[in-house]
């Protein structure tokens, strides 16, 4: 019975669609694979492997999937590099705050101090 149905037509191994219905199917064995597809995935598979990540210009099939950043798409690998960069920088913000925040209370502590003497100086009358 099996062996009857395939003599109506092929189907594609990954769409399962008909080749009575979308056309001729192809053995396609790149890319490790090793299936009957119709042109559609065929099609779809290349444009897959043909992928790049904008990047680091490596095809995405070898970095996982390509993630939309800022217009783009890049790999996992160079997301994660500008997660980290960003963490960094991030990190480098907040001790820059810091710093500026502790020279503040320092300068205005100061100018208090100096203010305070000025004014004494005023009061004794000199
Ligand atoms: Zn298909
Ligand atoms: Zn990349």
């Amino acid at each position: 019975m099996g062996i009857e149905f395939k003599k109506e037509g092929n189907v594609c191994e990954r769409c399962h669609k008909l080749d009575t219905d979308v056309g001729k199917m192809t053995h396609y064995k790149n890319h490790e694979l090793d299936k009957l597809l119709c042109q559609d995935c065929i099609k779809e598979i290349e444009d897959y492997y043909s992928l790049k990540c904008s990047k680091c210009g490596k095809p995405a099939h070898l970095r996982g999937n390509l993630i939309e950043y800022e217009h783009e798409k890049i790999c996992t690998i160079c997301m994660d590099e500008i997660k980290m960069k960003k963490i960094i920088k991030e990190e480098q913000k907040e001790v820059r705050k810091n710093f500026i925040k502790s020279n503040w209370a320092k300068w205005i502590t100061f100018g208090l101090t100096i203010t305070g003497i000025i004014v004494a100086l005023l009061a004794i009358g000199i």
